[in-house]
C-alpha cells in the first residue's frame, strides 16, 4: 500500500517537474529564430521545432491559392494541421532578420530625439546630483556624450567626419569610474553593458571573445537590437589588457584582445548570439550594428605616473635632472599630463588608443570628498539609512567629527569610496538591531568617539 502511495507521489513529483520545465525554457521559431515571448504561441512540430505564427502565415501565404492560401494562421487548429505536408516549404524559405521588430507589448519605449536630448550643461548638472567632484570629467564626458546622440538621432554619424566620443578613463579604484557611466547611461535612458576587460580573450582561448559584450548589451537592451544599437559599453579595467613586456608566448588576453576590439570600437556588423554570452549552436543569432554603440573603457592604469614623469624629465634639459625628479615627485596631478605616447609606452597599441579620442583622468578622493560622498548625493549612504530608521519614527545623525572619521577609515583602505559603505555598515549593524527594540528612542547621534570605539552613541528618548 505504501508503496503504491510512494509510486503515485514519484509520479506525481515527476509530473510537477515536467511542467516547471515547460514553463522555463522558452522557444525559439525554427524559422525567424525569435523567442515565443516575442512572437506569440508557437506551433509544435515534431524532433521539437517550433514555428511562430507569423511564419506560419508567410508559408500559408507563400503557398499562393493552394489548401491555406486564404487562411490567418492565427486562426488555424493547430492540432489538426498536417505538418509534414508544409515542412519541405517553410525549410526553403528564407530565415527572417532575427529580433528587428519591436515588441509590441513592451511598456512604451523611450525613443532618443533631438528635442530632449539634454543639452551639455544640463547633463552635467544632472550627474552633478549623484556624483561628487570629478568636474573635469563630467564636463568632457557630458560634452561628448551630447555629441555622441546628436549624431545618433540624427543619423549623421557617417556623415560628419569627426571620430567617434569613445572615451577612455583614467583614475585610480572606487573615484567614481562606473559610477558616473551608470549615472549617465539612466538618465539617458539608454541601455548600459559593463563588462570587465580581464574576463576577455581572443576568440577560441578560454574566456569571453570579445563579441560578449555587444551580447551584454543585447541582454540589457531587453533583446531590442534598436535599443541595443544606441546603448554604451563599459569595460572596466582596460589597463589590464596592456601588451605583455618581454613575452615570447602569444599574449591572448592582451594585445589580441586589443587587437579584437578594435572593430567593435570603430563600427561593424557583428553576429552575437541572443540570450547567451558565448556563441554554441543551439542559440539563435542576430546582427548588432556598433557604429552607433557608445564605449567608454576605464582603467586605474598604476604606474603610469612614472612613465609621465619619465617623459617629462626627459624633454627638459639635462643637469637639472635631481631639481625636476624634486618637483615632479610634489606636483599631487601628474596623472593629467598623460598623453598617447605613455599610453602607448604603458602598453595600449596605437590603433586602440587612436579609437578612443576622448582620453581624460579623475581624480583621487580627498577626504573632504569622502565627507560629502557620505551625505550629498540624491542617493548618499547616510540618507539611505536615515530614511531607513525614520520608518521607525527615529531621527539619526552623524556629527561632523564622526563622518570624518569614516572618510579617514575609508582613505586608509585605498579603495575610494567603496570602502565608505562597508565601514557605515559595520557599525550602524547594532544600532539597527537594537533601535527597534526599544519605542521611546527618538533621536541617536553617532559621534567621532563612537567610530574611533571610545564610546558609544547619543541616544535620547521621545517627549513623552
Ligand atoms: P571605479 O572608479 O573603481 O569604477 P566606482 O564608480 O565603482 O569606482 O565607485 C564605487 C562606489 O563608490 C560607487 O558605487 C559610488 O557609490 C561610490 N562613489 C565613487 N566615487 C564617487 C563620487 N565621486 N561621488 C559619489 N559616489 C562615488
Amino acid at each position: 500500500m505504501s508503496e503504491e502511495k510512494n509510486n503515485h507521489d514519484d509520479h506525481e513529483i515527476e509530473e510537477v517537474k515536467q511542467e516547471d520545465e515547460k514553463k522555463e525554457i522558452e522557444h525559439y521559431c525554427y524559422l525567424c529564430h525569435r523567442p515565443e515571448s516575442m512572437t506569440g504561441k508557437m506551433l509544435t512540430l515534431p524532433n521539437d521545432i517550433y514555428i511562430c505564427p507569423d511564419c506560419m502565415q508567410r508559408t500559408l501565404d507563400s503557398m499562393g491559392n493552394g489548401q491555406f492560401g486564404f487562411i490567418d494562421a492565427r486562426n488555424l487548429d493547430l492540432d489538426n494541421l498536417d505538418f509534414t505536408k508544409i515542412m519541405g516549404d517553410m525549410q526553403g524559405m528564407q530565415p527572417q532578420p532575427a529580433l528587428k521588430k519591436k515588441k509590441k507589448d513592451k511598456k512604451e519605449k523611450q525613443e532618443l530625439n533631438l528635442k530632449d536630448l539634454p543639452a551639455p550643461h544640463k547633463i552635467k548638472a544632472m550627474l552633478d546630483e549623484y556624483v561628487i567632484g570629478q568636474d573635469y570629467a563630467k564636463k568632457v564626458m557630458s560634452v561628448a556624450v551630447y555629441n555622441h546622440y546628436k549624431r545618433v538621432v540624427t543619423n549623421t554619424m557617417d556623415e560628419i567626419e569627426i571620430d567617434k566620443s569613445n572615451m577612455l578613463m583614467i583614475g585610480p579604484t572606487g573615484c567614481g569610474k562606473t559610477y558616473l557611466v551608470k549615472t549617465l547611461a539612466r538618465l539617458l535612458k539608454v541601455p548600459l553593458a559593463i563588462t570587465d576587460a580581464t574576463s576577455l580573450t581572443e576568440a577560441g582561448y578560454i574566456g569571453d571573445d570579445v563579441e560578449s559584450v555587444l551580447s551584454k548589451l543585447l541582454q540589457a537592451a531587453d533583446n531590442d537590437v534598436e535599443e541595443a544599437e544606441h546603448g554604451i559599453i563599459f569595460i572596466d579595467e582596460i589597463d589590464k589588457i596592456a601588451k605583455k613586456q618581454n613575452t615570447n608566448s602569444r599574449d591572448v588576453s592582451g594585445e589580441a584582445v586589443q587587437q579584437g576590439l578594435l572593430k567593435l570600437l570603430e563600427g561593424a556588423e557583428v553576429e552575437v548570439p541572443v540570450g547567451a554570452t558565448n556563441k554554441n549552436a543551439m542559440v539563435p543569432m542576430t546582427t548588432i550594428n556598433t557604429k552607433n554603440i557608445l564605449f567608454i573603457c576605464g582603467g586605474a592604469f598604476p604606474n603610469l605616473e612614472g612613465i609621465i614623469k619619465k617623459r617629462m624629465m626627459k624633454k627638459t634639459s639635462i643637469g637639472f635632472g635631481a631639481d625636476l625628479k624634486d618637483r615632479f615627485d610634489q606636483e599631487e596631478n601628474i596623472i593629467a599630463n598623460v598623453t598617447n605616447d605613455d599610453l602607448r609606452e604603458y602598453g595600449m597599441i596605437p590603433e586602440f588608443i587612436g579609437r578612443l579620442p576622448m582620453v581624460f583622468t579623475l581624480d583621487g578622493l580627498t577626504k573632504e570628498m569622502l565627507v560629502k560622498i557620505l551625505k550629498e548625493p540624491k542617493n548618499a549612504i547616510l540618507k539611505q539609512y536615515q530614511k531607513l530608521l525614520e520608518l521607525d519614527e527615529v531621527k539619526l545623525e552623524f556629527d561632523d567629527g564622526a563622518l570624518e572619521a569614516i572618510a579617514q577609515k575609508a582613505l586608509e583602505k585605498k579603495t575610494g569610496a567603496r570602502a565608505l559603505r562597508a565601514i557605515i555598515e559595520k557599525f550602524m549593524l547594532d544600532i539597527m538591531y537594537e533601535i527597534p527594540k526599544d519605542d521611546s528612542i527618538g533621536r541617536v547621534v553617532i559621534t567621532k568617539d563612537y567610530i574611533e570605539n571610545h564610546g558609544s552613541p547619543v541616544i535620547e528618548l521621545r517627549d513623552q
